[in-house]
């Protein structure tokens, strides 16, 4: 079945200092990856490392539940961890990461991966073709794999060779203990970026001189890490006892991509992705969708967001239109987000315990409802219900990103493009089928004007337009199945 993902990853080495005072990498593992559970909430994995031993501790849902029994107690000095979600069919045990492989020569590589390949079939083959069985059906095997079966007898060649043939989306934290090649039990930390830099990384340091990656930068902030830069894209970023170096990817050159949904809904708004805080981005996505909206004519009494993604762009909203912000919607914080439980019937019956309508300001009320996002529309259908049950007169939807008309082949779960509801209706028809008096969303210009890119020379829109910067042959609809 259908295999899409959207992850956290997150790395740490130790400097030599701080492991002779204080043997904690995998507690920084934990915290670091905590902080991106918004990434991934259905597993979780850490694997520490001193370069010739190894202990990973995997488990099932949220960071606190999958490491209840234990953390890894080996005091290496080199944790690598990952948070999940999976759609259908890629939930089990071994396609949790971080995964493990043996390498030619000795030693083992430790891999974290956050994205989705577009040439599995190609990949597979290839590894197949040398004698490589599969323990999972997750493509960051193959990619691990190409890695592990390279000829190469450094570090840096098995990173640049494995990876040359892999297309699509990653975003990787590897660790890489040398066991009997020549440097013998050393260990690297890795962080390695696509060359589009679909998705992000980003590398900090502390005090003591350890390094980390994570997906985000908010993951720096709780482990006490300053942010130094973001990983580019098409760069492996090498820690070892030598210190730190960077490798260019060996690939065409090719155009950036960066997800502008990060942007939109994904990223943590106190994160600050490619010199972007993601907060800023959808207060300037909410101001353009007020101007845009204004042309409308529409009145209105307040605005409203759909929390938690859609404050920044409902203050935004509100600013620029003058129309009073208002709380209408409480969040219960102890039920996942609905884009990411798996499937469909969950998605229908977790909204109403999700959200409660707060009647005291919508009763009688024009309001102005702001959300990230419409994918399927049936969450929306359900909030503009509530609104309306609570007492709100009249609904707009304003929506701070045009709509959702293509899949995305690269890592996220909006991969059957008839499960989009803006591929099949015209946005009349969904304002209907959704109970909205109005409908509007956010032009692409629009959108990527509140990314700063107005030119549209850095980010992936494909999912509103359906052009794609890589080749998606080998995984577009039908021929989707990995196995
Ligand atoms: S297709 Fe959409 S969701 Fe996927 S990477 Fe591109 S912008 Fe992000």
């Amino acid at each position: 079945m259908n295999l899409h993902e959207k992850c956290g990853v997150f790395g740490f080495r130790a400097s030599e200092k701080r492991f002779t005072a204080q043997r904690d990498a995998a507690g920084i593992c934990y915290t670091g990856l905590f902080a991106l559970q918004h990434r991934g909430q259905e597993s979780a994995g850490i694997m520490v490392t001193d370069g010739l031993h190894v202990d990973i501790e995997k488990g099932a849902g949220l960071m606190v539940d999958a490491f209840r029994a234990r953390l890894p107690s080996l005091n290496g000095n080199c944790a690598i961890g990952h948070v999940r979600y999976s759609t259908f069919g890629g939930s089990s045990f071994a396609n949790i990461q971080p995964m493990m492989a043996a390498i030619r020569g000795g030693g083992f590589i430790g891999l974290a991966h956050n994205g989705s390949l577009t040439n599995t079939d190609t990949l597979r083959r290839s590894l197949e073709s040398r004698g490589c069985l599969f323990q999972s059906t997750s493509d960051s095997e193959m990619m691990l794999n190409m890695m592990a079966v390279s000829t190469a007898t450094t570090v840096d060649g098995k990173i640049l060779s494995g990876l040359e043939s892999v297309e699509g989306a990653y975003s990787l934290v590897l660790t890489v203990g040398t066991g009997l090649l020549p440097d013998h039990g050393s260990v690297s930390l890795v962080g390695a970026r696509d060359p589009h830099g679909f998705r992000p990384l980003c590398l900090g340091g502390l005090s003591d001189g350890s390094y980390v990656l994570a997906s985000e930068s908010c993951a720096l902030d709780a482990v006490g890490a300053a942010f130094i830069r973001d990983v580019e894209p098409g760069e492996a970023v090498i820690i070892d006892d030598a210190g730190i170096r960077s490798l260019r990817l060996r690939h065409r050159p090719v155009k950036r991509a960066f997800c502008v949904f990060e942007y939109i809904y994904f990223a943590r708004p106190d994160s600050v992705i490619d010199g972007l805080n993601v907060w800023q981005s959808r207060h300037r996505m909410g101001r353009r969708l007020a101007a845009e909206f204004d042309e409308l004519k529409v009145q209105a009494d307040v605005v409203v967001p759909v929390p938690d993604t859609g404050i920044a762009a409902a203050l935004g909203f509100s600013t620029e239109s003058g129309i009073p912000y208002a709380e209408g919607l409480i969040k219960n914080r102890y039920v996942g987000r609905t884009f990411i439980l798996p499937e469909q019937a969950a998605r229908k019956s977790t909204v109403e315990m999700k959200l409660n309508p707060l009647r005291e300001n919508l009763k009688g009320k024009r309001v102005v409802m702001i959300d990230d996002s419409i994918v399927r529309g049936t969450t929306s259908a359900r909030i503009v219900g509530l609104l309306r049950a609570a007492g709100a007169s009249e609904v707009h939807m304003c929506v701070s990103s045009p709509p959702i008309t293509h899949p995305c082949y690269y890592g996220i779960d909006t991969s059957i493009r008839k499960e989009l509801i803006a591929s099949y209706m015209s946005e009349n028809d969904v304002r209907q089928e959704i109970g909205a008096d109005t409908l509007h969303y956010l032009t692409l210009p629009g959108l990527l004007e509140s990314v700063g890119d107005p030119e549209g020379q850095r980010m992936c829109v494909s999912c509103f337009n359906g052009y794609y910067p890589t080749d998606v042959s080998e995984v577009s609809e039908p021929k989707r199945s990995l196995f």
